[in-house]
């Protein structure tokens, strides 16, 4: 089980440091692609100066297969960038199909702490759903779906009981 991390704009060292460190407590390989790909501006909104989640994914999906074709199980985009969809003032990650994309613009502060800890849960967050591991009744899991930066520090850093043993069945192989 072997996630791969894309960096679409460069991250800080403490920050890629609390995404590895995030994604390896669940018990998975984490492998981080030192070349940033790099934001493509012809999808920005220019008006909100913000990207449209959907249009982003898209072109993260293409440029992911392109590159890494098959070496991981999962693939996790992160950006310093911002992104809205239709209705929302903003959104946190867009997630499909062992493939995510956390928009981390949005989770600064002043208090390091605080920061790190959100860049952890957003991560952790975007990895489970996008491996189909989708907790929508109480706020209690880490996998509770997160539509603001609220939501996000409401959230318990941890999965439940019941995605717990979700998660075991995803992330143990198979053997015969
Ligand atoms: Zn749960």
């Amino acid at each position: 089980m072997r996630t791969g991390v894309i960096q679409i704009t460069r991250l800080d060292h403490m920050v890629l440091n609390s995404v590895e460190e995030a994604i390896s407590s669940m018990g998975v390989e984490v492998e981080v692609i030192l070349q940033p790909i790099g934001s493509p501006f012809n999808l920005l909104d220019w008006d909100r100066v913000q990207f449209k989640g959907d249009s982003l994914f898209r072109w993260f999906r293409a440029t992911a297969s392109e590159t890494l074709d098959g070496a991981y199980d999962s693939i996790m985009g992160i950006g310093e960038i911002d992104a809205f969809d239709d209705g929302k003032e903003y959104i946190l990650n867009v997630v499909s199909d062992n493939l995510s994309i956390s928009f981390i613009q949005r989770l600064w502060t002043e208090e390091t702490k605080l920061y790190l800890e959100r860049v952890r849960k957003l991560v952790i967050n975007s990895w489970g759903r996008g491996r189909g591991i989708i907790h929508d009744s109480t706020d209690n899991c880490i996998f509770h779906e997160v539509q603001t930066v609220e939501e996000l520090d409401r959230i318990v850093a941890a999965p439940c009981s019941a995605c717990r043993v979700k998660l075991q069945m995803s992330t143990t192989k198979v053997r015969v």
